[in-house]
């Protein structure tokens, strides 16, 4: 296949209206007006956000560069509008110890995500991107285009983005026409809590994140919102009986407040919902005539953070490939792949953080590394970047792996 770049009157179809979907639709806008040409795109999404008819899971923390990204490479403004609180740092609890983790000059968010999908898709639509509210539920590639059946029409495309998130049916869809194969993912249960709104208030606005020495769960975490707390853990198979326990957790009770009130609270408080995390790269995630972005993609850090800037990013990435590459597997191969350098180089870094953890958890040795942690600035510098995803694990390792660090934990391990 010829790998030149969409010209005038090409057409682009993108399954899914998160943020991998939005953020490509808006780039692809951009970018085409930019270069003179006439794109036509439309997304497919199954779900309806405006009157929180369905939503996409997530604790809504949205990290740098997102409001960057949105600003200089969409013209997005970043929805300030929707009642954010700024998450000043985290509490890191492990097992036995707890540390404070402070200090950066770009705060990340926390808002109400099926809030900011309904932002990103009426944005999308007030620009002209054309919105169909079904699911793709079939394809065909040919050698000169590919078809979409949806649930309420058939389109016709140059070529298909796939920003369907871990929908494992649109997966299989794609893994029967292609050699797309999906990655590999954590479970997650989430919750949420609405406490009376000084005990709210008391809670402040750090995320508590815990690294219990619990042989199912690898990570939970305890955000604050604007009017409730959304509680959530993660690890290869989570499920309700794994979240009781968490918050039954004498160090989990002791974060909430008044553990004892909610059961009398809002009716929503302790519903269990369930949701997946990538923790792999998908396999063959472009080819000719199609790309997926974000989660479908495995794009995103190994096990922990930024799922929402990634998909965004990928989304962009993918977006500028089709129009200034091309849009076969060569064309993929030689732009998006190389854009996206950053995120693949740092996966093996994370996937080795991820286990190191979880055997250190088991052990109850990151006690150890809190202890070091509370007189060692670069230890105390180096956890808040793992616990808040604001640097690549590859640096973390290079602050961590210091003959003084671990000199440190190692002391701190036998006192
Ligand atoms: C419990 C939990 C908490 C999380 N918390 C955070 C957080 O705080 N911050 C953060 O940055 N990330 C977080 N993440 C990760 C984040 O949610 C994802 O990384 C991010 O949503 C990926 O965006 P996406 O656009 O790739 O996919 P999604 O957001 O999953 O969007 C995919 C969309 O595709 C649609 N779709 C799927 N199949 C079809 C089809 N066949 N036809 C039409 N539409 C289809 C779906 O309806 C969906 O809207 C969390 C994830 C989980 C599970």
């Amino acid at each position: 296949m010829d790998a030149t770049p969409l010209s005038n009157g090409a057409r682009v179809v993108i399954i899914g209206g998160g943020p991998g979907g939005t953020g490509c639709a808006l780039a692809l806008q951009n970018k085409a007006a930019q270069m003179g040409r006439r794109i036509q795109i439309t997304i497919l999404e199954g779900k309806r956000f405006s009157g929180e008819h369905h939503y996409n899971q997530c604790a809504g923390v949205l990290s740098p560069p997102l409001p960057e990204l949105l600003k200089t490479r969409l013209n997005v403004p970043f929805p300030t509008h929707l009642g954010y609180i700024e998450i000043p740092g985290y509490v890191l609890h492990t097992g036995k110890e707890t540390i404070t983790l402070d200090g950066d000059e770009h705060p990340s968010t926390a808002l109400r995500r099926i809030q900011f999908d309904e932002y990103m898709l009426r944005t999308a639509q007030e620009r002209g991107i054309a919105i169909q509210t079904a699911r793709a539920v079939d394809l065909e590639f040919h050698p000169d285009r590919v078809v979409i059946y949806a649930e309420n029409a058939t389109l016709e495309a140059d070529v298909v983005v796939g920003a369907f998130g871990l929908d494992e049916g649109t997966a299989a869809l794609f893994a029967r026409h292609t050699a797309y194969r999906p990655p590999d993912a954590l479970s997650s249960v989430v919750t949420k809590y609405h406490p009376e709104s000084d005990s709210l208030a008391a809670f402040g606005s750090h995320i508590h994140a815990f690294l219990p020495a619990h042989p199912h769960i690898e990570f939970g975490a305890v955000t604050p919102k604007k009017n409730h707390l959304t509680i959530n853990i993660a690890g290869r198979s989570v499920d309700a009986t794994h979240m009781q326990t968490f918050l039954a957790d004498p160090q989990v009770r002791a974060a909430l407040p008044s553990p004892e009130q909610p059961r009398q609270n809002k009716r929503a408080d302790f519903q269990f919902y369930k949701g997946r995390f990538p923790c792999s790269k998908a396999r063959n995630y472009y080819g000719d005539r199609y790309v997926m972005v974000g989660d479908a993609a495995g794009l995103v850090r190994a096990f922990k953070g930024k799922g929402v800037t990634s998909a965004v990013l990928t989304g962009i990435r993918a977006a500028e490939t089709i129009l200034q590459t091309g849009i076969s597997q060569q064309a993929f191969n030689d732009s998006y792949r190389t854009a996206n350098q950053d995120i693949l180089r740092d996966l093996p870094y994370g996937r080795a953080m991820r286990q190191l953890t979880i055997i250190m958890s088991r052990f109850g040795l990151l006690d150890s590394v809190v202890r070091a942690a509370q007189h060692d600035i670069t230890l105390q510098r180096a956890l808040f970047d793992a616990v808040s995803a604001h640097a690549p694990y590859s640096e973390i390792a290079g602050k961590v792996l210091q003959p003084q660090v671990i000199w440190g934990v190692l002391r701190a391990f036998v006192s």
